[in-house]
C-alpha cells in the first residue's frame, strides 16, 4: 500500500524543515507545492509566470492550476509509494481534489499531522529564514544558522532569503492561512487522521514527536489491513 501523508501547519511552523527528515525515514519523496511552484518559477514556465503574482502578494494560487500540478507530480515514478505532501492541501477545495486523486489511484491518506505553533512563534521563524539555493535545505538566523555565514552546511551552496519573507507578504500569508488553510485541521479532525504536534519545541523534539506519531499509526493502520 502506497503511503500519502499531509503536513498541516502555519507559514513557518517547520512543514518544509521536518517533512525533508520525515520523508527520508518513510522512503517516500517530499511533495511540496511551495517548491514546485518556485521551480515553475525560475524556469519562466507560463505555470511560473501565473503563479508569481500571487506568491509575490502571499495569495494562493487558484485550486484547480495547484490541483492540476499535484496530479502531474504524483505521476512521477518516484511517487509510486506514496508521497508526503507539505503546503497542500491549502483550502477545502484542494482538499476535495486530493482526495479525488487518491481515490483514482485506490490510495487513501494515512495520517495528517498539524504541526502547532503560535503566530508570534511563526512570524519570528519566517523573519529569520534562510534557505539553500542548491539543495533547499533550512536555516535560520537565530534558532539554526549555518555554519559559515551565508553558505550550505550540507553542500556549500549560497542561502537566500525568500523574495515572498517580507513582512507585509509575510502577514498576508498568515491571514490567508487563517481564512483559507485553518478550516482543514477540523476538515480532517473530523475525518479521524488528524494528530497534533508541539511545533513550538526544538526542531529535533518536533521530529521525534512527529516521526513517532507517524509510526503508530502506519503501524495501526497495518494492523487492521491485515485483520480485516
Ligand atoms: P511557506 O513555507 O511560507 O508556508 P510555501 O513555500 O509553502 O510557503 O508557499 C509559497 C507560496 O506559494 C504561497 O504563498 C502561495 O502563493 C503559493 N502556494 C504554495 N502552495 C500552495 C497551494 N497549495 N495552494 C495555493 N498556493 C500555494
Ligand atoms: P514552513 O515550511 O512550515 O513554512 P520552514 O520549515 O520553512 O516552515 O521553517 C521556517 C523557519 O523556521 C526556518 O528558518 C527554519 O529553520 C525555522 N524552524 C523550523 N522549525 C523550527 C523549530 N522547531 N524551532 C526553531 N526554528 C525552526
Ligand atoms: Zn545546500
Amino acid at each position: 500500500m502506497a503511503t500519502y501523508i499531509v503536513l498541516l501547519g502555519g507559514p513557518g511552523a517547520g512543514k518544509g524543515t521536518q517533512a525533508k527528515m520525515l520523508a527520508q525515514e518513510l522512503g517516500i519523496p517530499q511533495v511540496s507545492t511551495g517548491d514546485l511552484f518556485r521551480e515553475h518559477l525560475s524556469g519562466n514556465t507560463e505555470l511560473g509566470k501565473l503563479a508569481k503574482g500571487y506568491m509575490d502578494r502571499g495569495e494562493l494560487v487558484p485550486d484547480q492550476v495547484t490541483v492540476d500540478m499535484v496530479r502531474e507530480r504524483f505521476d512521477r515514478p518516484d511517487c509510486a509509494n506514496g508521497a508526503l505532501l507539505d503546503g497542500f492541501p491549502r483550502t477545502v477545495g484542494q482538499a476535495q481534489g486530493l482526495a479525488e486523486l487518491l481515490e483514482e489511484k485506490g490510495a487513501e491518506l494515512a495520517v495528517v499531522p498539524y504541526i502547532n505553533a503560535d503566530s508570534e512563534v511563526l512570524l519570528r521563524r519566517l523573519a529569520g529564514r534562510w534557505t539553500c539555493r542548491q539543495c533547499g535545505a533550512m536555516y535560520h538566523a537565530i534558532f539554526g544558522p549555518s555554519r559559515k555565514a551565508g553558505v550550505c552546511d550540507q553542500c556549500g551552496g549560497e542561502l537566500y532569503q525568500r523574495e515572498d519573507d517580507t513582512p507585509e507578504t509575510q502577514r498576508r500569508r498568515m491571514e490567508v492561512y487563517s481564512e483559507q488553510t485553518a478550516p482543514l485541521i477540523e476538515w480532517y479532525w473530523s475525518k479521524g487522521l488528524l494528530v497534533e504536534i508541539d511545533g513550538e519545541q526544538t526542531i529535533e523534539q518536533v521530529r521525534d514527536e512527529l516521526l513517532a506519531a507517524v509510526r503508530d499509526r502506519l503501524s495501526a493502520g497495518l494492523e487492521r489491513s491485515v485483520a480485516g
